[in-house]
Order: structure tokens, then C-alpha cells, then sequence
């Protein structure tokens, strides 16, 4: 009878425990165990990643680094998931510790929210361009993406285009004016983001298509 009592008490307490660190596990991973982001953009991240359902089970690792060539954020698959086919494969997004453009450093927590967002968002859109891509497609495409630039254009545009068509059209407006109407960035990083990117006027015509044909 006591044993009995006592297992009962074990088993209550189990229980106590499982529910205390299921709930904890919840607050600190607030979207779900797949998603993985530094505290400091958590909220930036959870939306950004709210706009992409198809990604609830793609397990995506967002975080800092301190030096990135070239580039604020980079969306790539993890090596060494790389080789165990499409539906298993994980990413990480890199995002520079000061993000900077050109010349000019912003600290991550000075750049607007929205613009955060929608910057995460066009990764998320590479994501997307790379979910649907074989193995030895996404491979050739690696390589083919350091040999040209028309390449580089091509994944740019495509990455914007599937952050627009998930909804993103304001975040990613937000983020594209945010560097072109910044008088202390750099020209010639302007200049990169016109050759490369989707214009805002390529966005909003296509927002438009997208309005007028639902
Ligand atoms: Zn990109």
C-alpha cells in the first residue's frame, strides 16, 4: 500500500515536471522546436517565419555571426544535411553581428523592426527557392551562383518574389527603401541592390497582379 503511494507520488511528480518544462520549453522557443533564433530577434523572426506555413517543419537555425563577405544575412542548407535528401535537410541563416552596408555599420537592434523583418523575410524566400530544388540541383546551383552574375540575379529575384508572393510585399518595400533612401550607405551598395533585386515598382506591379487576380 505505501509502495503504491509512493509510486503514485512519483508518477504525480513526473507529470508536474513534464507539464513545468513543456511550458517552459514553449516560452522560450515561442513558435515551435523546428526554429531556432537569438532572444534579440525573436519577435522579428516569429513573424517574418508566420508568413511561410510550409516551413513549420523545416528545421531553420537563424544566428550571428561576426563576419559575413559581402553580404548582412545568408540563407544556406546545413553541410550536413545536405546529403540526406530534401524533406530532411536544414538550414542556417547567418546574419552579420553589426549589420553592414558597405561602409555604413548599424547595430542589428538600430535597424526598424519591419525592416529586420522583411529582411529575414527574403531569406526565408531563399529557403523556399532552395526547398524546391534536388540535391544536385541545389549543388549545381552553388556553383553556378559563384560563376555569374546573371545567376545572382536570378536567386535575388527569386528570393524577393516568394517573400512577395507569401505576403511580404510591405516588409520587403520597407527593407529595399530602407537601404536606398539611406544617405550614408554606400553607392555602390545601392547600385548592387537595383542590379540584383526586385525593384519596388517591380513589387507593388506585382502586388497588384496579385490583387487583381484574386
Ligand atoms: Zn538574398
Amino acid at each position: 500500500m505505501i509502495r503504491k503511494m509512493m509510486n503514485r507520488k512519483v508518477v504525480f511528480k513526473m507529470v508536474v515536471l513534464f507539464i513545468v518544462l513543456t511550458l517552459l520549453t514553449n516560452q522560450i522557443m515561442p513558435y515551435n522546436n523546428k526554429h531556432i533564433f537569438p532572444d534579440s530577434i525573436a519577435a522579428e523572426a516569429t513573424k517574418a517565419l508566420s508568413y511561410f506555413p510550409e516551413l513549420d517543419n523545416v528545421a531553420i537555425t537563424f544566428k550571428f555571426k561576426t563576419h559575413i563577405k559581402k553580404s548582412t544575412m545568408q540563407a544556406q542548407p546545413k553541410f550536413g544535411s545536405f546529403f540526406r535528401g530534401r524533406s530532411k535537410r536544414s538550414y542556417v541563416v547567418l546574419i552579420n553581428k553589426n549589420i553592414k552596408i558597405a561602409s555604413k555599420e548599424f547595430k542589428t537592434d538600430a535597424i526598424p523592426k519591419d525592416v529586420m523583418i522583411g529582411w529575414l523575410g527574403h531569406e526565408l524566400g531563399h529557403i523556399i527557392d532552395y526547398q524546391h530544388k534536388s540535391n544536385l540541383e541545389l549543388l549545381w546551383f552553388g556553383i553556378t551562383y559563384l560563376m555569374s552574375e546573371n545567376h545572382i540575379k536570378e536567386a535575388e529575384r527569386a528570393a524577393d518574389t516568394y517573400a512577395v508572393s507569401h505576403g511580404m510585399a510591405d516588409y520587403i518595400l520597407k527593407t529595399k527603401n530602407f537601404i536606398l533612401n539611406h544617405a550614408e550607405i554606400d553607392n555602390s551598395y545601392k547600385l548592387r541592390i537595383k542590379k540584383y533585386y526586385l525593384s519596388p515598382e517591380e513589387i507593388m506591379a506585382m502586388v497588384e497582379q496579385r490583387t487583381s487576380a484574386n
